[in-house]
């Protein structure tokens, strides 16, 4: 499980996150919706790390992320440490980067081997199976430039799932696509949630939201407005904000 709590984040003079709290359960799929520049991606880069955040809390399993301590007292983990908790996030861009030097199956082996030591043939058997379960088991020794964007970006899912992560992150997946191309993407997306994965989706894909979301976070201008089931928000949105932003959807 996951914490997020009274998270604050300024960049410069700019409060970019507002006391955001929320919480993700194990199997949840959360879907953060909101317009740009509300602080989506910066939400997802603190719980990742990748931005260091001033006031609040991030928790995995109870153990503070990043951080230790609050108010004065805040303690930044040692590398080994954030390195250590990063491993169990699995973090899927909008952009796919892939190692463009890598074929398919070398790049979804090559983060369990050299970062976890798993055994050369157990991480190709583990990333054969990943591959078949995103439908590229046909690519495995393609090299990243040969393959369609949709394609590109199911290796990056299948590369994100072979550190068996316990938190699949996904920034705007499908934003870079051609639109013939998401659909495949979010397929993906889908399936996994079936499967019971842990997994916070920043997207402007409402109707993917709406379907496959167990819980919707709004979000304008760095705070959570509201936050529900799918039918509550985009059935019976209580804010002003979140009405006039659905509305560009209809
Ligand atoms: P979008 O849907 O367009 O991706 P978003 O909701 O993900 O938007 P963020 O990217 O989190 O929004 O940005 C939140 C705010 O923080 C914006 O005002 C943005 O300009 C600002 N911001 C983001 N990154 C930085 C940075 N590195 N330095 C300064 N300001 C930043």
């Amino acid at each position: 499980a996951i914490a997020v709590d009274g998270v604050s984040k300024w960049f410069g003079k700019l409060k970019v996150l507002d006391e955001v709290s929320t919480a993700v359960a194990p199997g949840e799929a959360v879907v953060v919706i909101g317009p740009s520049g509300s602080g989506k991606t910066t939400l997802l880069r603190c719980i990742n790390l990748l931005e260091e955040f001033q006031e609040g809390e991030i928790r995995i399993d109870g153990e503070p992320i990043g951080y230790s301590g609050s108010g004065g007292q805040r303690i930044r983990r040692p590398e080994r440490e954030v390195a250590r908790m990063r491993a169990q996030l699995g973090m899927v861009f909008q952009s796919f980067n892939l190692f463009p030097h890598m074929n398919v199956l070398k790049n979804v082996m090559v983060a369990p081997v050299r970062i976890k030591g798993v055994p050369r043939k157990e991480a190709e058997a583990i990333a054969v199976d990943l591959l078949e379960r995103v439908g590229l088991g046909d690519k495995l020794a393609s090299m990243p430039a040969k393959l369609s964007g949709g394609q590109q970006q199911r290796v990056a899912i299948a590369r994100a799932l072979a550190m068996n992560p316990e938190l699949m992150l996904f920034d705007e997946p499908t934003s870079a696509l051609d639109p013939e191309l998401v659909g495949e993407v979010l397929g993906v997306m889908r399936q996994l949630v079936e499967e019971g994965m842990t997994m916070v989706i920043v997207t402007h894909e409402m109707q993917f939201a709406r379907e496959v979301a167990h819980r919707v976070v709004f979000m304008a201008e760095g705070k959570i407005v509201e936050q529900g089931p799918p039918d509550d928000l985009f059935g019976n949105p209580q804010s002003e904000r979140l009405q006039t932003f659905l509305k560009r959807f209809r």
